[in-house]
């Protein structure tokens, strides 16, 4: 892979690269086609890898839906040039791994020691590898999208980092790998989500803030298979936490029975 992207380099050509750990689904569509665009006449590379250092359990990493030949045959579709499917991206006794400080260490960072650590340095592992001017990354992650800009940053990484709006199902639930985990009656329950945020928007717009956090859990829990993991209201580009007003973004982790959502928006 990096040979080719040497070569790629050499003759200047564009390369775009969406980092998926597999499982596509509209989402990873949506980077894909802006990907294509953003790509012009160059390459755009989609890596596939289900990355076992970004996994605080081990049972989550053997349960991650997998289905390659699937994922092959739609990026083909979709205009992909190069689909990079590295068997392992570790050395047995490798010992240098990134380690962001600070808007990795609330939310998915608290509830998942040890994910961001893992995430940073596929990423970083990645672009050495692909060599990428751009990568694309979805909005569905905001934590993971600050941690990788700040990643870009202070360790001088090369390519520019896009976002891509979240991409959600009719009933707002957020596209996930993980929602072909839920059973049909959970699926329904997993609309939640996106109705706390709904339910967050309309407090903030009638003034209504008093308690929302709790309000909200207790909404969520209202369900008989959900369980809020965190509710949080911060700012966008510092996570620092906030009142719910306009303009804050909430994020979410939520259990429903033994599958863990997550899912954010400005509110
Ligand atoms: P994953 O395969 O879950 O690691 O996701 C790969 C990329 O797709 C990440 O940048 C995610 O933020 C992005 N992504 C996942 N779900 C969505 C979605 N529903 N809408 C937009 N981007 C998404």
């Amino acid at each position: 892979m990096q040979c080719q992207a040497q070569t790629w380099r050499r003759v200047g050509t564009r390369v775009v690269l969406v980092p998926t750990m597999g499982a596509l689904h509209a989402g990873h569509c949506a980077l894909i086609h802006r990907a294509r665009k953003l790509a012009g006449n160059g390459v755009v590379v989609v890596s596939i890898y289900v990355n076992p250092a970004q996994f605080n359990d081990a049972r989550d990493l053997r349960s991650y839906p997998r289905s390659l030949a699937k994922d092959k045959k739609l990026c083909r579709a979709e205009g992909v040039d190069v689909v990079f499917t590295p068997k392992t991206l570790y050395a047995k006794n490798a010992s240098v791994f990134v380690e962001e400080t600070d808007v990795s260490c609330s939310m998915e960072g608290g509830s998942r020691p040890g994910h961001f650590r893992g995430v940073a340095t596929v990423v970083v592992k990645l672009f050495n590898l692909v060599l990428p001017n751009l990568g694309i990354f979805g909005e569905k992650d905001w934590q993971q999208v600050l941690l990788i800009k700040r990643t870009a940053r202070d360790l001088n990484l090369s390519a520019s980092i896009v976002i891509v709006p979240t991409v959600r199902e009719s009933d707002g639930l957020a596209v996930s790998s993980r929602n072909v985990c839920l059973k049909d009656d959970e699926r329904r329950q997993a609309t939640v989500l996106w109705k706390a945020i709904v339910l967050a928007k309309n407090a903030v717009r009638s003034g209504s803030v008093r308690g929302l956090k709790q309000k909200i859990t207790l909404f969520i829990e209202k369900q008989p298979n959900a369980r809020v993991d965190y509710v949080e209201f911060f700012k966008e580009q510092t996570l620092k936490l906030m009142k719910p007003k306009r303009g804050v973004r909430m994020a979410l982790a939520v259990y429903i029975g033994k599958t863990r959502l997550i899912d954010n928006a400005r509110i």
